[in-house]
């Protein structure tokens, strides 16, 4: 039975007593906005996941402020102290994956397996920061001058924004925020406005924990609106993004008006090379999984099939059949494989592109079709091209949508040099037997992560993770790496004089 002792910090009764509002973090207080949205479920639209506040202009200054007085306060923690906190963090959250996995399906639409897996994936990201900690080592030297000796060592780089986006609400947010607490900064983070639910628990966590009145803040708001004067802000040091590359291109010409360090991770259009010796149902099943896992809404998804001519007809009979016999339903729903997409417009975008691929003469073999289910929801079936080339537009934009396309190609060098054909770069991966062609593709392929006999799609937490073109711009995300984005070189010179 609800009691006002059970009113959260965080939430705000609204005037029928019944919706709480979610509330954003600002300078260390969980504060209302002038507007709130509401969020609804995209696989049942009469399921009202909650009441989200939006944050003003006034409020994000204010929090700017008070994040730059906690900024430094953090950094003097010692050590041990700032590597429990990130491990409360990271230990809370794979606890909690059950839970916090089902809200971040209920909202998103991705099966609850990759729901779970996502906040479990995420607590991992804060644990593994949580060790780094104690592992910022420096360098040193001798002066070329002498009785000089050179101490080059890392600080924060100060106050962070961090703009995530819907499609990985906390994995995203988290290989961000994590090294941000990690490296000595403080946080401001504008979430996608299309996912705050998982913002808000993710905010509730990091806020119970042993930090500095206002040190990370939750600014839920618009892109346009309050992203946007976050990114123009000279009260920020640093921006790190993924999104869509106009967004991303807009944020680097913003922060560059206040030579605001910037890191982005953006679209991507990347091919899956299936060879003529390569193992059929393994590869198929890779197909499977990297073009439609997370309804194909991840920038590491397989959107490109090049399959060699020798075995492209087997293949194509056992993908389509594959994409033909995948569950789609609501996301919490037991056995479901592929959720809805994740908004009203994200659906229209697809079936536009369904449209354009057909009208550019590729085959739709299957799917790429609004379905109807029990429940009213961004439902559409997996969709597979065939017979396309790398000039079609469905080729070189990204989709984010469960619609792959087979490239039909000669011979290995012909599938390379498609793969590289793109103005993108994120992944890249090669189904094949031979070690000559997998070594070669592996040097070859022009991305920034590379797999063979691997989904596209799937990186681990303590390596780098980025890529070239249009896909990355600035530093890598994850492992050690990250610590070029989250910190800024300092060189000392010391003469300790004689003895
Ligand atoms: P956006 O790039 O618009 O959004 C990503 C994040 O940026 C969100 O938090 C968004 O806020 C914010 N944002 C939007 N405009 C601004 C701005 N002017 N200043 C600061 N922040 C801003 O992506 P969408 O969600 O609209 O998705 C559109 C397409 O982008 C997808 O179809 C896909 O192709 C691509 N995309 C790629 C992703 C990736 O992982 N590489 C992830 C998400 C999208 P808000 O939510 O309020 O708009």
């Amino acid at each position: 039975m609800w009691s006002p002792k059970s009113i959260l910090p965080q939430t705000k009764f609204c005037c029928l007593g019944r919706i709480v509002t979610k509330l954003n973090l600002i300078a260390g207080e969980w504060l209302a906005g002038e507007i709130e949205i509401e969020n609804r479920n995209p696989s049942d639209l009469s399921d009202l996941v909650g009441m989200f506040a939006q944050a003003s202009s006034d409020q994000l200054d204010a929090t700017l402020d008070q994040a730059r007085i906690a900024q430094a306060e953090w950094a003097a923690y010692g050590l041990e102290r700032k590597q429990a906190v990130l491990n409360a963090i990271g230990n809370e959250m794979m606890a909690r994956a059950e839970e916090l996995g089902t809200l971040l399906s209920r909202e998103e639409g991705k099966p609850l397996a990759e729901g779970k897996g996502e906040v479990y994936r995420a607590g991992q990201f804060f644990t593994y920061y949580a060790a780094e900690c104690l592992r910022q080592i420096g360098e040193n030297a001798d002066s070329v001058r002498p009785d000089i000796e050179v101490d080059v060592r890392r600080e924060a780089v100060g106050v962070v924004a961090i703009i995530s986006p819907w499609n990985f609400p906390t994995a995203t947010a988290s290989w961000k925020i994590a090294p941000a607490l990690c490296y000595g900064n403080a946080v401001v983070w504008k979430p996608a406005n299309i996912t705050p639910a998982s913002a808000v628990a993710l905010t509730e966590i990091i806020e119970r924990q042993d930090i500095p009145k206002g040190l990370f803040s939750l600014v839920m708001g618009s892109g346009r609106s309050i992203g946007q004067r976050l990114v123009e802000s000279p009260k920020v040091n640093a921006i790190s993004f993924t999104g869509s590359v106009p967004v991303g291109k807009g944020i680097a010409a913003a922060a560059i008006q206040n030579l605001t360090k910037v890191q982005m991770e953006m679209g991507s259009k990347n091919a899956l090379a299936v060879m003529d010796d390569a193992d059929l149902d393994l590869a198929v099943s890779l197909a499977l999984g990297g073009a439609f896992g997370g309804t194909g809404q991840k920038c590491t998804a397989s959107s490109r099939l090049v399959v060699h001519a020798g075995i492209h007809d087997a293949f194509v009979e056992k993908l389509v059949a594959g994409a033909q016999a995948m569950k789609v339903g609501h996301a919490l729903e037991a056995g479901v494989q592929m959720g809805p997409v994740v908004s009203a417009q994200q659906l229209q975008e697809n079936l536009d592109y369904v449209a354009l691929g057909q009208s550019e003469g590729a085959e739709l073999a299957c799917g790429g079709a609004r379905l109807e289910m029990p429940t009213e929801g961004f439902y559409m079936s997996p969709g597979v091209f065939l017979n396309t080339t790398n000039d079609m537009r469905v080729n070189r934009e990204e989709m984010f949508a469960p619609l792959t396309s087979v490239i039909k190609v000669g011979s290995y060098d012909e599938a390379l040099s498609v793969v590289n054909d793109t103005n993108f770069g994120l992944t890249s991966g090669i189904v094949t037997k031979s070690l000559a062609r997998a070594t070669h593709f592996r040097r070859n392929a022009r991305t920034g992560v590379v797999t063979v006999n691997l989904p596209t799609a799937g990186t681990d937490y303590h390596v780098p993770f980025g890529g070239r073109g249009d896909s990355s711009y600035g530093p890598r995300e994850q492992g050690k790496a990250a610590a070029e984005f989250y910190t800024t070189v300092k060189t000392a010179y010391i003469s300790a004089g004689p003895v």
